[in-house]
């Protein structure tokens, strides 16, 4: 079906940060899959793990106790400070399963039609119940009628949260990101983030963070939140965590981690060894290669030396980011620069809300493919910016 405008090259091959189409003309990733092979391409140590487990067991179904399963469980837990583990295949999928606990939790408080605080800008998947809580009028046309039980409220604005706080009797949980990778890349303040702990405490909402695109270690910390030093309810996962085997994951703890009774849901596919075993294995390389200080160092001095080289161009309105995930808001529409940066700079890149060009590493780049990054970025700007103004 025609649901991507697909650039018309053919990646063949990768090895890290890099990419090899058919006719041999490699490529410099700057997007990972959209934050997803955070280890690179091509692994050898995720292939031998996929090689090996697929030649013992690749699916048996939940009906059964799934060893790989019960470790990535645990490994995550105890990594986001959470108690229990669902295991799904996407992101959408794991925010789906945070949007049923959020409705089990209502329902356990008396609330018959519990409502969700989401945010303007947020972006959570293209599920019926995800894409009604993205804050993304793009994302919601033609898919009405959307499905209820969610207000929305501005990112990062405190007084907004408290007007709610205040106003609504039948909020019953938050679902927000630590920082918005769909939305722009905006990242949320940390007295924001500790009022948000504050008032979902005061008020039993349930905070759930969808950390699918900024968590296992992308901004400098395993997870976003954990920079603000607040502890979520319940933390969703996918994205980076099967270095582009699909897999998700819905954590919570205490009272959000019991709401589930067996029946109230499930997956087929979800947390079968294959897909576990090589969550397992990208946990390890994570830690054994300390890749969560190495993204905070490198995306220090991949945003610095973007400000550095763009900021003569008044047509930059903004470059923001956090660890390696950068956004350079330009001030006018851009999405012609995907195309761009691959023809002109065999670079790989994206843009998102039309201005805003989105930069998504893998976590194993060295110091010199960051630097090679932001010197294709800064000519790729300043020859659009050259050209428009001409
Ligand atoms: C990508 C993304 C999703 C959706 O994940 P899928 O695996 O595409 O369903 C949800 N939330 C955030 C923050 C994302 O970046």
């Amino acid at each position: 079906m025609q649901a991507y405008a697909r650039e018309p090259v053919v990646f063949d091959r990768g090895r890290g940060a890099h990419l090899w189409d058919a006719d041999g003309r490699a490529y410099l990733d700057a997007i990972a899959g959209v934050a997803v092979t955070n280890l690179g391409h091509a692994h050898p140590e995720i292939a031998e793990a996929i090689a090996d487990q697929a030649q013992r067991l690749v699916h048996t179904s939940n009906l059964y106790s799934i060893e790989w399963q019960e470790r990535l469980g645990r490994r995550l837990c105890s990594l986001a400070g959470m108690q229990r583990a669902f295991f799904c295949n996407s992101g959408a999928e794991a925010n789906e399963t945070a949007l049923k606990l959020a409705r089990l939790h209502g329902h356990s408080r008396g609330v018959a039609s519990p409502r969700v605080l989401v945010m303007e800008n947020g972006f959570h998947g293209r599920t019926l119940a995800t894409l009604a809580a993205t804050g993304n009028p793009a994302v919601h046309r033609g898919f009405e009628p959307l499905m209820p039980g969610f207000v929305r409220v501005p990112y990062d604005d405190i007084d907004a949260l408290r007007r709610v706080a205040n106003e609504t009797g039948d909020v019953v949980a938050v679902l927000i990101e630590s920082v918005q990778g769909e939305g722009g890349v905006r990242v949320a303040s940390t007295a924001y983030l500790r009022e948000l702990r504050r008032l979902c405490r005061e008020n039993d909402w349930l905070l759930m963070m969808d950390e699918v695109q900024a968590g296992l270690g992308r901004t400098g910390a395993w997870f976003g939140y954990q920079h603000a030093g607040v502890l979520p309810d319940v933390v969703t996962v996918a994205k980076g965590l099967g270095n582009g085997l699909p897999i998700g994951a819905c954590l919570a703890r205490d009272q959000a981690a019991e709401l589930f009774v067996p029946g109230q849901h499930g997956s087929t596919f979800g947390g079968n060894p294959l897909a576990c075993r090589v969550g397992c294995v990208v946990l390890d390389l994570i830690e054994r290669e300390r890749l969560v200080s190495h993204a905070a160092v490198l995306g220090r001095r991949l945003l610095e030396s973007l400000q550095a080289d763009l900021a003569d161009q008044q047509a930059v309105l903004a470059i923001r980011g956090h660890g390696l995930m950068v956004g350079i808001e330009l001030d006018r529409p851009c999405p012609e620069l995907v195309t761009r940066a691959l023809r002109e700079q065999q670079l790989l890149i994206n843009v998102t809300r039309d201005k805003t060009i989105r930069l998504l590493p893998a976590l194993i780049c060295a110091q010199a493919e960051i630097d090679d990054i932001a010197d294709r970025v800064v000519r790729l700007v300043r020859g659009f910016l050259r050209v428009a103004l001409a």
